[in-house]
């Protein structure tokens, strides 16, 4: 059984006390103990330690939102593995579509990424997901198919089990307009099915997808009644607690 991992993209936003504040309501407003399902948030960089205090003794996960793959070194404006591990994340995010199309992350970029991630044990949240022309021009399964082999290849079949794949359609991401539940349910069977192809069977049975694109409150219990949705990424409605607490606490219908 896949335990379902619910996860908060906070994006740039909140300042330290802003974010601060958010997780404790967080933690106040979660039905604990978690028995059935994991729940993360991936604050901004400037956030994370403070988050991370703030969460300290609770079940709640924290997750990063990007990182580069060198140790240390002269990169200006970058943030290693290792110090994400230091300030205490066990996550990051990588390939979110924000990264790749607002900051120009190639496929290698995000396979070197996850490599990393994977080496410094961080459990990678790889994102793959098309544009709206790419599914009109029936390119989704192309795509999806593309970005997950150029990340995943470089990974044996344990450390892949190990992984968590997001898919995101980009045209649902902030825009209102989520994928239905079939949509959704149509991908992740594809990524599982082309995980059991590269990586085997039983990877593909443990490994993870998440559903992203315009999670809500009046929408996730239906993406999380299909059998390969194992949880949600969630953007906008992860910035106020009720919102996100609401999504934490879906039921399977
Ligand atoms: C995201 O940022 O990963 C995301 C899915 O955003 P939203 O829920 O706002 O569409």
């Amino acid at each position: 059984m896949r335990r379902p991992l619910i996860a908060g993209n906070w994006k740039m936003y909140k300042t330290v006390p802003e974010g601060v504040a958010l997780a404790q309501d967080i933690r106040a407003g979660l039905a604990l103990p978690l028995k059935d399902r994991d729940v993360l948030v991936a604050p901004p960089f400037t956030a994370l330690a403070a988050v991370a205090e703030a969460l300290r003794g609770s079940d709640v996960l924290l997750g990063a939102q990007n990182m580069h793959w060198e140790r240390e070194g002269a990169f200006t404006g970058e943030i290693s593995p290792a110090m994400l591990k230091q300030v205490g994340c066990s996550h990051v995010i990588l390939g979110h579509s924000e990264r790749r199309h607002i900051f120009g992350e190639s496929d290698d970029m995000v396979a070197r990424k996850t490599r990393a991630a994977v080496d410094n044990g961080l459990t990678p949240i790889l994102c793959v997901g098309e544009t709206l022309p790419e599914r009109e021009s029936s390119l989704t399964l192309e795509v999806v198919e593309r970005q997950l082999e150029r990340a995943l290849r470089a990974l044996t079949p344990d450390e892949a089990s190990r992984a968590v794949v997001a898919y995101e359609p980009v045209w649902a991401i902030g825009t209102g307009r989520t994928a239905t539940p079939a949509q959704a349910q149509e991908v992740h069977a594809f990524i599982r099915k082309r995980l059991s192809a590269t990586h085997g069977e039983p990877v593909a049975a443990a490994l993870r997808i998440l559903y992203g694109g315009s999670v809500k409150p009046d929408n996730v219990d239906g993406l999380m009644a299909e059998p390969d949705v194992d949880g949600a990424l969630v953007g906008g409605a992860c910035l106020k607690a009720e919102s996100f607490l609401r999504i934490v606490h879906y039921q399977r219908v």
